[in-house]
């Protein structure tokens, strides 16, 4: 008796496994940074793509013309809409009163803009009364639009100066200055008044120019100030939204799956994948990490070598993952900055159909990646494996 027990335990255990294998499916996702055609020029066509591959839902859309998003809604198509910090004011420009500025009074423009044509290229500041309420302005806009989700293209703010080097440490305007005179009498460093403030500043970061890793006290307080602002800034806004719109979602470009005390506020992470982290164990352990925190996370790999956006797709399909097509995505260059890559929509089309019917199925092969192959094709009689090279070259 207790030998049939443990056999029906068995079999129950291995059913659920198998269960629990075939219950994440995967969903074509659609990112698409623009709506075509742009321009009377343009023969691309976003809904000739929708037509041909029946996304689940389109994410990292920058539109807000409601002749285009009703046509997604024709289609029962949720999408997501994206903002970033640069969201121009109401004059459609990116003012210098709602924005980051330096000790000097110098706007911010992140390093990757600066070869942009764009003219409105300055970042909102967190602390900043009229961009806080701009940025809550334009994102209930898009609600109203009928987003699911809003997207923040690069969601760490104020934090992201102090990623660059030489460390530019945060925002330097009169609110924030006014700001970090509270915190530090709220942290028992005693009061100073605002100008003497901005001039010890001043003092300390022209005499640190070059030193990347100031431990001077007063900056390294500088940047937790800014790092909780931005904490809170996007924890209000969020809260904002949700009496707003309950259950509206707010997803990140949480770049290579990291999860941290600022992207961790957010629901969900579309993901900017660089090539040199394509490789299941690195894939997997990211999931393990979104999952154990009920993250929603898809990626968008920064590569234009299309083998290797094949690979990331078998990945997505093997593992039941949502695979997002990067159709119309910015995959930058050495020669060009801002190049868009447009995968090729009749190779997933193929892939996802081959999978559906059973005539293609993929494995992962724990063995070292011959020559340049990021797979191994196995034929049997009845179909075709592909297998996925655990740890694919790096990239050329
Ligand atoms: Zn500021």
């Amino acid at each position: 008796m207790m030998k049939k027990i443990k056999l029906l335990f068995v079999v129950f255990s291995v059913l659920l496994i198998v269960n629990n294998t075939f219950s994440q499916t995967t969903h074509l996702v659609l990112s698409s940074r623009s709506f075509h055609p742009v321009t009377g020029n343009d023969t691309l066509n976003t809904l000739k793509i929708i037509d041909q591959l029946h996304p689940s839902r389109l994410d990292w859309l920058y539109c807000e013309s409601p002749a285009v998003l009703k046509l997604l809604k024709s289609r029962n198509l949720s999408f997501s809409l994206a903002i970033h910090p640069q969201v121009p004011d109401s004059a459609g420009y990116t003012t210098v009163k709602y924005r980051i500025v330096d000790i000097n009074g110098k706007p911010y423009v992140p390093p990757w803009m600066t070869k942009s044509t764009d003219h409105n290229l300055y970042w909102g500041c967190v602390n900043n009364p009229i961009f806080k309420a701009l940025f809550l302005k334009k994102s209930l806009q898009y609600i109203d639009m009928g987003a699911y989700a809003i997207f923040v293209d690069d969601p760490i703010f104020n934090v992201q100066l102090q990623q660059e080097r030489p460390n530019k440490y945060g925002c330097f305007c009169d609110y924030c200055i006014k700001g970090f005179g509270e915190y530090l009498l709220n942290h028992k460093y005693g009061y100073i008044d605002e100008p003497t403030l901005k001039q010890k500043l001043r003092l300390i970061l022209n005499n640190n120019k070059a030193d990347y890793n100031s431990h001077d006290q007063l900056l390294v307080l500088y940047q937790k100030y800014q790092r909780e602002s931005v904490i809170n800034f996007i924890a209000s806004w969020k809260q904002k939204l949700n009496a707003y719109k309950p259950g509206i979602k707010i997803l990140a470009n949480n770049y290579n799956g990291s999860w941290n005390d600022i992207t961790s506020i957010y629901d969900g992470g579309i993901c900017e994948l660089s090539r040199d982290h394509l490789n299941v164990p690195y894939l997997d352990s990211i999931y393990r990490v979104a999952d154990s925190l009920s993250k929603t996370q898809v990626f968008s790999l920064v590569s234009s070598d299309q083998n290797s956006h094949d690979y990331l797709m078998a990945y997505c399909y093997k593992r039941g993952r949502d695979y997002l097509i990067p159709w119309d995505v910015y995959t930058p260059t050495k020669r060009n900055p801002f190049y868009r890559f447009y995968t090729n929509t009749n190779g997933v089309l193929k892939l996802s159909n081959d999978l559906k019917m059973g005539r293609i199925s993929i494995e992962i092969n724990r063995s070292k990646a011959i020559d340049s192959s990021l797979f191994k094709l196995r034929k049997t009689n009845s179909k075709k494996i592909l297998q996925l090279y655990s740890i694919p070259p790096k990239s050329q």
